[in-house]
């Protein structure tokens, strides 16, 4: 196939949320946010300023029916089952595919398969989370726990109040996520592949077969096209027949420069639900979820709350976020209701391949991803692909 990439901004810019991401290749990442019970917190959640979940309440009226069919996704143990079994298949294999590809495009060292880190306060903590837990062994996922003494003796910079952890060997972690899309798009062109700078808008078909995708400035000849506009693929999707109700789940990062203390390998904690990694130097924090849609400006006290709990985690830290040393980040998760993306022909044509939808685990999943699109643009099934990533499954 000849290839152009329709692609408004610059390679590896800040713009996509790849870009900003905390980096984590977990193929055990197969929970989606909405478990069973977990409409219980949700009001807990909303009403604390500093919790990791907060909706825009003008936006509500909107995201209201997605909100609904979110936690109506893990409303049981045998929903959540179903869906971590499917994600499974797509993540199982990231880190190896991530490495194999970062090992082509040059940047071998952005790809580091040393496993990732759960910390917890204590092994009650972990425990209130053992049903996911117990649904990830089920997909086959393998750990090791870590009593106070084990996990003080491989994270010595962390606050001791962490007396719990869980290792999981088989996850990987990019060290820049940036740069690593930014060399992957050097390497697709070096491959032959061309870029287009201009924003895709819709799709030329004529008896159910693609002619070109328009764009503002004209339109790009074509017989087949994928549609990956991370949380901006919903309206591509629409025009070629697939309503697919994408929501974005709006998440930050901050980023220390120069700091130095941090995590030695790549860490979650529970009790702040983020993710603290570094990236090439520079101490990275990302979390929170925000639902307030894709125009509304950063709140950037949710950046702050990040900042605040990264300082309890590890010292020497600046003071506030506003210090020169930090930066701040917004990001769209684009999130379908039911956890799992769409990777599949459109309905109106076999020709556009919807590959969007990834949420929380785009980076990860992206790899296995591009080779499923691959292959439905190419005619077949891909042979590992179950109908859970349909996108008729919302029509
Ligand atoms: C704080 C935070 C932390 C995260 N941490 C992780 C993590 O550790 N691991 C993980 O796997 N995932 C993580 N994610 C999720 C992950 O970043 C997303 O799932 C992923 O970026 C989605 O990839 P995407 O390519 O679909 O969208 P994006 O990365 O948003 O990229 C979309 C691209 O489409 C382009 N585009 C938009 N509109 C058009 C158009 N009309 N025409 C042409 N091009 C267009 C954009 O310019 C952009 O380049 C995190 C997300 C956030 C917010």
């Amino acid at each position: 196939m000849r290839v152009t990439v329709v692609e408004p901004e610059a390679d590896g810019g800040e713009h996509a949320t790849s870009y900003g991401n905390s980096g984590w290749l977990s193929s055990h990442s197969v929970i989606p946010p909405a478990l069973p019970g977990a409409w219980r917190k949700v009001p807990g959640w909303l009403a604390d300023p500093r919790g990791p979940l907060a909706v825009r309440w003008r936006h509500l009226p909107r995201a209201m029916p997605w909100l609904l069919r979110y936690l109506a996704s893990g409303w049981t143990e045998e929903r959540l089952q179903r869906t971590a079994d499917a994600l499974r298949t797509l993540l199982r294999d990231a880190p190896s595919l991530h490495r194999q590809l970062a090992i082509e495009a040059n940047v071998p060292h952005l790809i580091e398969q040393r496993g990732l880190l759960h910390v917890y306060r204590s092994r009650a903590e972990f425990e209130s989370e053992a049903l996911g837990w117990r649904v990830r062994a089920r997909t086959g996922v393998q750990w090791e726990e870590w009593d106070a003494a084990a996990l003080r003796a491989r994270e010595p910079d962390l606050n001791p109040r962490y007396a719990f952890g869980i290792f999981v060997a088989e996850a990987g972690s990019c060290r820049d996520p940036g740069a690593y899309v930014a060399a992957l798009a050097r390497h697709a062109r070096s491959s032959g592949a061309s870029v287009v700078r201009a924003r895709a808008e819709s799709f030329r078909v004529e008896d159910g077969r693609l002619r070109a995708v328009l764009t503002p400035d004209g339109e790009i000849p074509c017989d087949a096209a994928a549609i990956c506009a991370g949380a901006r693929s919903a309206g591509l999707a629409a025009s070629v027949g697939s309503a697919v109700p994408l929501e974005s789940e709006r998440g930050y990062h901050v980023q220390v420069r120069g700091a130095t203390r941090g995590p030695r390998t790549p860490m979650m904690a529970a009790d702040g639900k983020l993710i603290a990694h570094w990236m090439d130097g520079r101490l990275r924090a990302g979390g929170q979820v925000e639902i307030a849609g894709l125009r509304a400006p950063a709140d950037w006290r949710r950046a702050d709350i990040l900042y605040a709990h990264l300082r309890t985690m590890f010292d020497d830290l600046p003071a506030t976020a506003e210090s020169g040393r930090v930066e701040r980040w917004l990001g769209h998760r684009p999130s379908t209701p039911d956890g799992l993306p769409c990777i599949g022909p459109a309905a109106a044509t076999p020709d556009v391949v919807l590959a969007f939808g990834h949420g929380h685990v785009g980076l990860t999943g992206s790899a296995r991803t591009g080779q499923w699109a691959a292959r439905w643009l190419s005619g077949t099934q891909p042979s590992d692909w179950t109908s859970s990533f349909s996108p008729a499954r919302f029509a």
